[in-house]
């Protein structure tokens, strides 16, 4: 039996194995896919304390590389499945079973992408998922922001401060964000609401160069020019595997606080999978450590006596 399992090897993830492991905790990491989670795909990290400037993907291969120094076991298997057992949790993935004493879930989230042809090609070259990690980057540029909820309206407003012009891309005459945004939003000399419209091409080679848009009553398409594409259409949790064990809320979120606790004793959930405001890359960390040192104190404290 593992002292700790965590699922998902993410920023929140990996952090919380390494404290897990420095605490003395046996513990196992199980990845479907390949280890670093959505920082890999960022270009350049320049808002984490104390690393001036890094790629996304060199500081998930530096933390990983540090979680295995510090004994941390790594599988890379898809979990299907978490169940409470009498003592601990059962942690079933495509391949086996484990149990483990505690179970930390960082199983992320995925931003809803467009589902457009170059989108894939072109994110990290001016298709972002993330205005306040990537907004400085187009300082005194022209970008677009897709979206009508209240990411895509702060995305805008914050982009306002840095860009020549945002234009704020909606499907929707309405938006489903809050008015006080949208009210702040109208306040900006250089933010252009274009509604109702949607994205329907991506233009660009290495760089993204512009997109086409549809008005969605008339079907009429039109070219625009950007630098950049901020799309905010969404986000979808990662929470399946837990969702028969633990809270989640109606978005599908695990719900748990700053101190990474759930519905569940023994199960704890780190970053961006669980309720939260903010989601980025030192809040993922710090949740790592909260839910490693809650973890490692719960184990030390289990006592399976009373079970026989
Ligand atoms: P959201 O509220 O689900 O809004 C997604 C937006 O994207 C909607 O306007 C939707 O249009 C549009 N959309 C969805 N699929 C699309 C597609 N395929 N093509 C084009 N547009 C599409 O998502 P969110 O803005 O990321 O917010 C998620 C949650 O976090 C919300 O509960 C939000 O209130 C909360 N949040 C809170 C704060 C805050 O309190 N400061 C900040 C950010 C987010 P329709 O409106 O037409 O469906």
């Amino acid at each position: 039996m593992y002292d700790v399992i965590v699922i998902g090897a993410g920023t929140a993830g990996m952090s919380s194995a390494l404290y897990s492991a420095r605490g003395g905790m046996h513990t196992l990491v199980l990845e479907k896919q390949s280890y670093g989670g959505q920082i890999v795909v960022s270009p350049e990290v320049e808002n984490y304390p104390g690393i001036a400037k890094t790629s996304g993907f060199a500081f998930a291969q530096g933390l990983y590389e540090q979680m295995l120094q510090l004994g941390v076991e790594y599988k890379s298997e898809g979990v299907t499945e978490v169940v409470l057992q009498k003592k601990g949790f059962l942690v079933t993935t495509e391949e086996r079973q484990y149990e483990a004493k505690s179970v930390i879930v960082a199983t992320g989230l995925t931003k809803r992408k467009l589902q457009l042809p170059l989108e894939e090609t072109l994110t990290g070259h001016g298709i972002s998922y993330c205005a306040t990690c990537d907004g400085a980057f187009f300082r005194k540029k022209q970008v677009g922001v897709n979206g009508g909820g209240n990411t895509a309206l702060e995305d805008a407003l914050f982009l306002s401060q840095y860009c020549e012009k945002v234009f704020l891309i909606h499907r929707r005459e309405e938006f489903r964000g809050e008015q006080f945004l949208v009210e702040q939003l109208k306040q900006c000399k250089n933010v252009e609401f274009l509604m109702p419209y949607k994205v329907v091409e991506l233009a660009g080679t290495q760089q993204l160069k512009g997109i086409v848009l549809e008005q969605t009553v008339t079907g009429e398409k039109s070219s625009l020019q950007l630098d950049g594409l901020f799309v905010a259409i969404g986000q979808i949790p990662e929470n399946q595997i837990v969702a028969g064990l633990v809270e989640l809320d109606e978005g599908g979120y695990i719900v748990a606080g700053e101190d990474t606790v759930t519905s569940v004793a023994g199960l704890y959930a780190a970053g961006d999978c669980r309720t939260k405001e903010v989601r980025q890359l030192t809040t993922a960390a710090a949740d790592g450590a909260i839910a490693g040192v809650h973890a490692i104190r719960y184990v030390k404290e289990l006592d399976y006596s009373y079970i026989e």
